[in-house]
């Protein structure tokens, strides 16, 4: 498809034989047995990792339940594509970028990986395995793999409710998985903070589970203050990768605290807080067990999944976009799911900044033609009459002076509120031309700018999506063109 990078795979399996060819040699070549999934869990998935990188196998640790495979796996082959010839001393972080391959095979499920130590491309069971390759294996079975946070929700009441978001990297899922909730009394426990594996069940209800057991979390700006569950979790039996060092080696981040002195930066050599350098890189992690989470939700550990009752997908949007917004119904659900996009410049007030499409924030991880995709999730919807209901958020609209309009972080807490009781209609909301909106939440600020539906910014934004979608051809289901028509013509 158009968002895919594909090849002939003969070819490429060609190129990654001679790549591949003694790639590993003068290194120790691990074998990764691994569990995407709760053991046990019918909706659990088996692979094997072969590598030749050690800081692989300890964060595969955290992330992944290592046993042996007890039925059909995924193979997956990853090396930092580094040969050490005899005598040859090796270097703190050994990689290949000039000759960096991810690729997936959708049709063997198999997956190889060369030149690259770091993150998603070599860890995988997270971006390649549980959402490329799952994103296909969902589509030939039935089911959803999705880009998504899971968070229970409970009431001051005891009732509880989960929800699944899928927000673009870097725009808050983390944040909100691990939530402290500014309202008294509600209570948020963390079931997966960045992918989820999504069934309807006999009862008709959709339930997903965390196919993750840990979390690789980006370090710069978590703070006991943005997100104190993440911190408390990171006390012992933690990665950090690419962090700086304090003189008493223990690791900082910028946002942790006011910089100590005498850092040694991400790069390994003292930092100069004048040099207008970060001193740990801006994409350094952390790697930790979900179960040092203090938050951590025992019903992650269910073999079935936990029901899913509201479905959130939002961007990074200085303006347009509500705070929150329900859907009508699942169809235009699916709609704010391929509308996903963030703003990469600044825009002036009511007008479209550049904006970078991420649909259903998956634009780097659907393992298919995405227009197939967006039929999938259609045709899901198909399957009961107990669905959850979808919300556009935006935590990120911006006023005339540049700064956030919205608190965010733990007053986020205030429109998961609402959409709590929305799902069980408890609360009032106003129908407008994209979706119903609040009357109020629960908040003591104004209201209205963060709600407002400027109907000619929503009309340039009908243009903008008319011609994002075309890039999907034939293959963009019909539907979808029906929901901005419809949405173009409410707007009139
Ligand atoms: P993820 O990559 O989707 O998991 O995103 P993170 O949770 O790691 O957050 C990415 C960035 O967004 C961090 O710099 C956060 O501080 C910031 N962020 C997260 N939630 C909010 C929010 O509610 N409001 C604002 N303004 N920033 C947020
Ligand atoms: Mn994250």
């Amino acid at each position: 498809g158009p968002t895919n990078n594909w090849k002939d795979p003969k070819e490429m399996h060609a190129q990654l034989q001679t790549l591949f060819s003694g790639c590993m040699e003068g290194r120790t070549l691990y074998v990764i047995p691994y569990c995407m999934g709760p053991l046990g869990s019918p909706l659990a998935r088996f692979g094997v990792e072969i590598t030749d990188s050690p800081y692989v196998v300890l964060n595969m640790r955290l992330m992944t339940r290592i046993v042996p495979p007890m039925k059909d796996f995924v193979p997956g082959v990853h090396s930092v594509g580094m040969p050490l010839k005899p005598g040859q001393k090796d270097v703190p972080w050994p990689c290949n970028p000039l000759q960096r391959h991810i690729v997936h095979f959708p049709e063997e499920r198999a997956i190889w990986s060369f030149g690259s130590g770091y993150g998603g491309n070599a860890l995988l069971g997270k971006k390649c395995f549980a959402l490329r390759i799952a994103s296909v294996l969902g589509r030939d079975e039935g089911w959803l793999a999705e880009h998504m946070l899971i968070l229970g929700l409970t009431s001051p009441q005891g009732e509880k409710k989960y929800i699944a978001a899928a927000f673009p990297s870097a725009c808050g899922k983390t944040n909100l998985a691990m939530l402290t909730p500014a309202l008294p009394g509600w209570k948020v426990e963390c079931v997966g903070d960045d992918i989820a594996w999504m069934h309807f069940a006999k009862d008709g209800r959709l339930y997903a589970i965390n196919p993750e057991a840990g979390y690789f979390g980006v370090a710069p700006g978590t703070s006991m203050k943005t997100n104190p569950n993440a911190i408390r979790s990171l006390t012992h039996d933690a990665i950090f990768t690419n962090v700086a060092l304090t003189e008493d080696k223990d690791v900082w981040w910028e946002g942790l605290s006011p910089p100590p002195e005498h850092l040694t930066s991400w790069l390994g050599t003292p930092w100069d807080p004048n040099s207008g350098k970060p001193a740990a890189h801006p994409n350094s992690r952390f790697t930790v067990s979900s179960r040092q989470c203090p938050i951590y939700d025992p019903a992650a550990e269910a073999l079935g999944g936990v029901p899913i009752s509201a479905i959130l997908f939002g961007g990074r949007r200085g303006s347009v976009v509500p705070l929150v917004t329900e859907a009508f119904d699942w169809a235009h659900g699916v709609f704010f799911g391929a509308s996903v996009s963030s703003e990469t410049t600044a825009a002036a007030k009511g007008t479209l900044g550049k904006l970078r499409h991420d649909p259903f924030a998956m634009l780097p991880f659907c393992g298919y033609h995405m227009g197939d995709y967006f039929a999938h999730w259609l045709k899901m919807g198909a399957h009961s009459h107990h669905l959850p209901r979808i919300y556009s958020v935006n935590w990120f609209q911006k006023g005339a002076d540049g700064k956030f309009l919205w608190p965010g972080f733990g007053d986020n807490a205030r429109v998961l509120k609402w959409v709590f009781e929305r799902t069980g209609n408890q609360a009032p909301a106003k129908k407008t031309p994209i979706g119903y909106i609040p009357e109020t939440l629960d908040y003591e600020g104004d209201l209205t700018e963060l709600l407002k539906v400027d109907r000619d910014a929503w009309l340039a934004e009908c243009d903008e999506l008319a011609t994002y979608f075309q890039l999907f051809g034939d293959k963009m289901p019909p539907a979808l063109l029906d929901q901005l028509h419809h949405l173009r013509r409410r707007l009139a």
